[in-house]
Formats: C-alpha cells, structure tokens, sequence
C-alpha cells in the first residue's frame, strides 16, 4: 500500500481540487453505496463525506439532514486525521466526544464508524461513516468492509477522471472541457469579470504524419500539449478539442494578457526543438485564434465560433502567427 499523507493539508486541499467533486450533483454510486453500508450496519445514518478547508461537505447521506456545517463540527474531520478508521461505541462517555453539539443535540450521535477515503497519491479527502444513536461495538470484519466500501467509491471518482482525460496528452478531452469551460464562463459573467479563449491547431500538421509517419505526430500534439500546460496558469483551462487541435480558456483575462501569452507560446513552440527523427530535430509551428468574453450572454459556443474564425484568418494569412476575433 501507499504511505498517507497526513501532514500536508495544503496537498490534500489540491488533491480535492483536483477531483472537482465539491459541491457536485447527486452521483449513482455513492448514493448507492450510502444505502448499502446503511442496511449492512443496520444503523439510521450514513454519509460520503468531503472535508473541504473549513467545511464538512455531504457527497450522499442517509438519514441526515444537513448537507454541510463547519469542520470543527466534523467527526469525520478527525477520521482523516489518521489512516485507519475511527470508531466510537459511545460518544456520551468518550471524554472528546461528550459534550459534543451532535452528541448532546440532534441527530444525537451515539455511536460513529469512519474509514478515510484515501486517493491513489495518499491524501484523505473525507471518509465514509455510519453512525447511531445507540452504543455499539464495531468488528474488524465490520471495518473492512466499510473499508471495501471506502476502495469502490475511490475507484469510482477515479474513473470518472480517467474518462475525462485525454490519453495521448493527458489535458482534458472534448467532452470534460467543453463542461468546465461552460461553467467557468457562466462564473465569468456572473461577476462580470474577465476571461479570453484561444484555439491552437499545428500547422500542416498533415505534412508531418506524412513525412516521418503517424507515431511521429502524436510527439508533436503531445509536446505541444506539454509546452502549454507548462506556461499557463493552474487557473487555465486546457483541453483537446481533437487530432492537432488544443482549447485554452483563460479566466481572470483579458484581451492584452491573451495575446502576450499566446504569443509567447506560439514562440516558443517554433523554437522547442522536437527530436522526432535521432538526432534531426524539426521544427513545427502553431496558429492561435485568440477571443474574450463579449458580455454576459456570451455563450462558449460563440467564443468558439469567433475563435475559430480568428483561426482560420492566422491560417489564411500564413500560419504560424495569433490572430485576434474582430470584436
Ligand atoms: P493547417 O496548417 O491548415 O492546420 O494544416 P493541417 O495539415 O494541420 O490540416 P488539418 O488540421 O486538416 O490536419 C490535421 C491532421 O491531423 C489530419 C489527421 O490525419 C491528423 N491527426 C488527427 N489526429 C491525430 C492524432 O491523434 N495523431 C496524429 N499523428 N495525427 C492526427
Ligand atoms: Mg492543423
Ligand atoms: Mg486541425
């Protein structure tokens, strides 16, 4: 097993922030799971539960009513403090517990067993738990299967994120991208702040397959996806629209700041030497189509549109240049 990171909150902030499932919709499978360690344990409550900086957060539960409160307020904020599960028989004579809101008022916890739910590169995100209003005594056989419980829904947020992301380059594919994006923007306008969209697409891209073959290629789209996610902000939003074509939402921008990043790049990728062939590096070159948020009822698909258009004069007007939309 991996070693739990348990002294590094900053990094399990990130790791949460990474699987951008605070604050989502309802999902099948933890719901389901929420039933099942219910009905296994023969207990009134269950929860998912994210423990975000400073707030308890309910993926799924049953038989709670509050979705969220203040982490102080959070058991299970103490079960990720540790990496094994944390079990209470009797909350009303545990000396940490006693006097405890939850314990001495509704939902007048009792009893309490939490696993952390613990991602592949070892950071507790929250945890899976039980609890009654009844002392009870839990077996190990009981803790591993919650801890079984705990492996299935860690899965399941993995694969959600292997399903989102791009296997050559590892940015997000069409479809993840196109989702964040849309939200990113309907943010942008609610505060009516700034944000640019560029569209990058490696020129004659064709001639390059052609030339030194499929296998070749796909060094160029990835290196070209690397050169970027090295360059932009964590704040960024960079994915494959498909074959040798990138998308780059830039929140918090605007047009002037677009176009000296996007300029930097379209530089540094005519000079980032891909070795392709041993020892004969070649040179490619990219054409960015670069637009920025029109007003509050700017939609994505606009952006792209005009975007696009921004591309295809770059390309009409001799590639390898960054090309701004009209408006
Ligand atoms: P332009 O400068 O006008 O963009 O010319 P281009 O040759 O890049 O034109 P176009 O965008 O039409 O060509 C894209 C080519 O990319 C066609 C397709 O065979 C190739 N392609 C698409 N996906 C992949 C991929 O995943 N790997 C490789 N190696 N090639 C791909
Ligand atoms: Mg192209
Ligand atoms: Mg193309």
């Amino acid at each position: 097993m991996f070693e739990v990171k348990l002294d590094d909150e900053e990094g399990r902030i990130r790791a949460l922030e990474r699987l951008e499932i605070l604050d989502t919709d309802e999902d099948s499978a933890f719901e389901n799971v929420a039933t099942l360690v219910r009905q296994v344990f023969r207990m009134p409550m269950s929860g998912v539960s994210l423990i975000d900086r400073r707030r308890h957060w309910f993926k799924a539960r049953r038989g709670i009513g509050e979705q969220e409160f203040a982490r102080e307020l959070s058991f299970c904020s103490r079960t990720i403090d540790q990496s094994s599960a944390l079990l209470i028989s009797d909350a009303r004579t545990d000396s940490l517990y006693a006097d405890h809101p939850f314990v001495v008022g509704e939902p007048n916890i009792v009893s309490y067993a939490g696993v952390p739910l613990t991602t592949p590169d070892g950071y507790n995100i929250g945890s899976l738990c039980v609890m009654g209003t009844s002392p009870r005594d839990f077996t190990p056989d009981e803790v591993d299967i919650l801890s079984s419980f705990a492996r299935i829904l860690i899965d399941s947020i993995e694969l959600r994120q292997t399903a989102s992301s791009d296997v050559l380059t590892g940015t997000m594919n069409r479809r993840a991208w196109m989702m964040r994006a849309k939200s990113e923007l309907r943010r942008a306008a609610r505060y009516g702040h700034p944000a640019s969209l560029a569209i990058l697409d490696i020129d004659k891209f064709k001639s390059v397959n052609d030339a030194w073959g499929h296998p070749a290629g796909d060094i160029v789209i990835a290196a070209l996806a690397n050169l970027t996610m090295d360059m932009v902000r964590d704040s960024d939003l960079f994915g494959r629209l498909g074959g040798e074509e990138f998308a780059l939402l830039m929140p918090e921008t605007s047009q002037e700041q677009a176009a000296i990043l996007a300029e930097r790049l379209r530089s540094s990728f005519e000079h980032l030497p891909l070795d392709i062939k041993k020892g004969a590096p070649i040179a490619c070159t990219v054409s960015i189509g670069v637009t920025t948020v029109g007003g509050e009822d700017d939609t994505l698909e606009e952006m792209l549109e005009r975007a696009d258009q921004a591309l295809y004069r770059a390309k009409r007007d001799g590639r390898n240049r960054v090309v701004f939309s009209d408006e």
